[in-house]
């Protein structure tokens, strides 16, 4: 817990923590700026102590830890060049231009050596000096001197390692006051290495310096650190529970999705059992966007490049789009979005006030030209199918239409066992397009609708679209991570650069404002985030295969193929094993591929005309008559519940 503090202009951090019974603190917080604990505030300034426990003594925590690694690093590769050092979500990592990439045993003896550092409990000096000073303190560093010389560098945000402002700042590692590690660094750091109490060297992996291809290749050290032993085994713990889950990985295991090289990156085939999933997910979708009053459309998937102009898009995001396509009457180009689309549908006729909202709706499959090193399974693809939808509303439809698109989104995601958690509402940009007036229109009506729609939010000043304002949402998975699904935009500006208009009570043209809005977001993440969510596990009405019939022996075959039959009659998606596995082997491998329910069936059942019912959970009950079973597995999966119940 951070603590607040009015500081005297004679005590360091140090005593203002120790007066404010902060414990384990490592910074504090100075009009919005982090110093260390050595720093004296001026008198009558309030401070927030820094501890441990919070995002952000972890942040200075990770920090130091990386230049502990630093240190390390250059103990036992004393040629290594040493670039930058930032803390990243969970951990940190630190740059190292060394002759031939980092072992595992390697990183062992980094790890070994960086305890050694933190048992020494070296302190963390801070010095300021010119640019000449610098240059010359690391002049055998040319990734440090590149930094000095461009200061600037710092621009592309991930480098907290260049210094800022006039004077550089540097820290450096002592102990009695000999100095053992020194980095050009913005801080603050902890005061010393012992109070680096849990960490781990993770991985290590190639990364160009300053991302760029055309730069040397650096090798990355990943590591995290934690404010205690505890807290670092059970990030540990949610790492390996991570892994388990990889989407990838269980895409592979479970048979739902694969991709070919021959295909290209970030371009997903759908096995058919992934493709039960999606179907699923679709269908749902389209049923709940009809019972929404959306109306379904279709439009292509490429259309000529005077589109994309007038839309703007190859004037904005045309190094998101795939190259061009020549064709006789010009140039083609495949759609990175739908709305142009929808707004062609809109304006293919008059449209009065009475009609609005007109809210059109689309698993419109778009594709973007991600760079195929940014390419991640399903969750950042090239090709993907958006729930893409366009309201078309009034001024002071805003509002309700926002509200409605919540309501919509909660019912949806209550379905999977997920709620919208963090919400980001992002303002107007220094760049924009579009009048004061439009802006501070939508700009308010957005605060209103997530307060009426009850989402607490913050607010990203300055990160909204350029061309409106917009709502980011996230959720949290089974295992508490967070994933940004669902965007929600508004914008004044396509209706302007398409003309769109209707007539209002007065017979005046009136622009409509749209909504642009996608709740899964697009199908293939929404897929990739439910596997990792469930675990691969999904819930009967989602699973590919729903129940598996495992006939004891041979004679048994007739009996789990009347079982299936019946139960396919009531649309169960059902299979019968009537492999030369072993009973043991057969189980096994349902319960591996996760099916919800195996049925065994025998003797005893084929006479009784009942089944023994067994959960990939483990559990077991006997004599489970086949009507009411069918009737069971038939509410379970029309309620589209979560549980097994059966
Ligand atoms: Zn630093
Ligand atoms: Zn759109």
């Amino acid at each position: 817990m951070s603590v607040s503090v009015a500081a005297d202009g004679t005590k360091d951090g140090f005593a203002l923590a120790k007066e404010a019974s902060a414990s384990a603190p490592l910074a504090l917080v100075l009009d919005g700026k982090q110093k260390d604990l050595s720093f004296v505030p001026p008198s009558g300034a309030t401070v927030e102590i820094v501890t441990a426990d919070t995002d952000e003594g972890r942040e200075v925590i990770r920090h130091s830890t990386a230049h502990v690694m630093a240190q390390a690093v250059l103990r036992l590769f004393p040629d290594a060049k040493y670039s930058i050092g930032p803390p990243i979500q969970d951990g940190f990592y630190y740059d190292f231009d060394v002759e031939r990439p980092f072992t595992p045993e390697d990183l062992e003896r980094i790890e070994a050596e960086m305890k050694a550092i933190v048992k020494e409990n070296q302190r963390f000096e801070r010095a300021e000096l010119n640019k000449e000073e610098a240059l010359s303190l690391f002049a055998s560093q040319p990734y440090k001197v590149e930094i000095i010389e461009g200061v600037a560098g710092d621009a592309e945000g991930a480098d907290r390692d260049a210094a800022t402002g006039e004077a550089l700042s540097i820290y450096r590692n002592t102990v009695d006051g000999d100095e053992r590690f020194v980095d050009l660094c913005r801080g603050p750091h902890i005061p010393g290495t012992g109070r680096i109490k849990a960490f781990k060297l993770l991985r290590s992996s190639g990364a160009y310096w300053r991302g760029d291809e055309k730069r040397p290749m650096l090798q990355r050290i990943y590591g995290t650190a934690w404010e205690s032993k505890q807290a670092l085994e059970d990030y540990l713990h949610r790492l390996e529970e991570a892994e388990k889950r990889d989407h990838r990985k269980l895409g592979r295991d479970l048979d739902l999705f694969s991709w070919s090289d021959e295909v290209g990156p970030g371009l997903a085939l759908w096995h058919p059992k992934g493709s039960i999933v999606r179907k699923t997910l679709e269908d749902l979708s389209r049923d709940m966007h009809l019972e929404r009053g959306y109306q379904p459309v279709f439009t292509p998937h490429i259309g000529k490049s005077t589109l994309w102009e007038t839309s703007g898009h190859l004037g904005w995001y045309r190094e998101n789009m795939f190259p061009s396509m020549q064709a006789e009457e010009g140039e083609y180009l495949a759609k990175p979005m739908n709305c142009p689309f929808h707004i062609l549908i809109f304006q293919s006729k008059t449209r009065s006030y009475r009609e609005l909202p007109v809210r059109f709706s689309e698993l419109g499959t778009v594709y973007r030209y991600e760079r195929s090193g940014v390419v991640h399974g399903l969750l950042r693809v090239r090709g993907l199918t958006q729930d893409d939808s366009h309201i078309f509303c009034r001024r002071d439809q805003v509002v309700d239409e926002l509200v409605e698109v919540v309501d919509f989104l909660r019912e949806l995601y209550g379905m999977f066992g997920l709620s919208p958690d963090r919400v980001r509402f992002s303002t107007r940009p220094p760049k924009s397009v579009g009048t004061d007036d439009e802006w501070a229109t939508a700009e308010a009506a957005i605060p209103v609708a997530l307060e009426r729609a009850g989402l607490d939010y913050v607010v990203d000043e300055g990160d909204g679209a350029f061309y409106g304002p917009k709502i980011d949402i996230d959720v949290r998975d089974a295992i508490g991570r967070y994933w940004q699904m669902c965007t929600i935009q508004v914008d004044f500006q396509l209706p302007e650069r398409f003309g769109l208009e209707y007539t209002d009570e007065q017979g005046e043209r009136v622009r409509p404002v749209m909504i642009h809005r996608a709740l899964y977001g697009s199908v293939e993440r929404f897929t990739g985030v439910l596997v990792e969510h469930f675990a691969g596990a999904f819930p009967t009405w989602l699973a590919p295969v729903q129940v598996a019939v495992i006939p004891i022996a041979d004679r048994h075959i007739d009996y789990a193929t009347e079982v299936a039959e019946r139960l396919r009659q009531g649309r169960v998606r059902v299979e019968v094993d009537d492999s030369d596995n072993t009973m043991g082997a057969k189980i096994r491998h349902h319960q591996l591929q996760k099916v919800p329910y195996m049925l065994v069936v025998g003797d005893d059942e084929a006479a009784n005309k009942t089944v023994a019912v067994r959960r990939r959970t483990g559990e077991e009950t006997r004599g489970v008559s086949l009507d009411d079973l069918a009737a069971k597995l038939a509410s379970e999966i029309e309620a589209r519940s979560l549980e097994l119940t059966v």
